[in-house]
């Protein structure tokens, strides 16, 4: 049988034969249809253990460092300055109008529909997929920390060049690989293609 002609995806760089696997396109999509609800459900994280009236209460329930992260991702440039960001983007491309949304709620209703609608061209076709792709999961996995309170970022395993394996969280700020030193930057650390994952024997 002859092998079927493959190329790096263009998400995650592992060999695929349509430009971007099924699986990483699925990530996005299922990335995107979560964005707007995510978006309401900070509302929440806003304003955690909001309780006592002078906030001097004893009550020391939920600790509040997330809150102003929370803002960010609401407010304009946050998760709309994303998927709105990445819509209009892809409007200009081909030549769409953009239509004006005053709301910061309606950018991302209307982003998010615009992405998804439109997925199946961006990962045959968008030069910049991998970067959408990524800010995608990024501010998922952001507004969900938010939410459901302390849990520990996720590491995912990439691969350097050299064949060490590092385990980065998404909002790494940077990490020297030990096998051959080389120091990559947020960016770089995260479009290092993903490891392997070793197939136990
Ligand atoms: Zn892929
Ligand atoms: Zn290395």
């Amino acid at each position: 049988m002859e092998t079927p002609e493959s190329w790096p995806c263009a998400v995650c760089d592992k060999p695929s034969q349509p430009r971007v696997h099924r699986g990483c396109e699925d990530r996005m999509r299922a990335n995107l249809e979560a964005l707007p609800g995510l978006y309401r459900q900070l509302e929440s994280a806003l304003y955690p253990g909001r309780r006592g009236g002078d906030g001097r209460s004893a009550t020391r329930t939920a600790p509040l460092p997330c809150s102003l992260d929370a803002v960010d991702l609401r407010a304009r440039g946050g998760i709309e300055g994303v998927v709105g960001g990445w819509a209009r983007d892809l409007c200009e491309r081909e030549q769409w109008t953009v239509p004006e949304y005053r709301s910061v709620e309606a950018v991302i209703d209307w982003g998010t529909k615009t992405l998804l609608v439109n997925l199946p061209m961006i990962c045959d076709e968008h030069p910049a997929v991998k970067e959408i792709a990524h800010e995608l999961q990024s501010t998922v996995a952001q507004a969900q920390r938010l939410i459901t309170g302390d849990r520990p970022p996720r590491r995912i395993p990439v691969a350097c060049p050299c064949g060490q394996t590092l385990r980065i969280t998404l909002d790494t700020a940077g990490v020297r690989c030990p096998g051959c030193s080389e120091q990559y930057g947020h960016t770089e650390a995260l479009s290092l293609p993903l490891a392997e994952r070793r197939a136990a024997a």
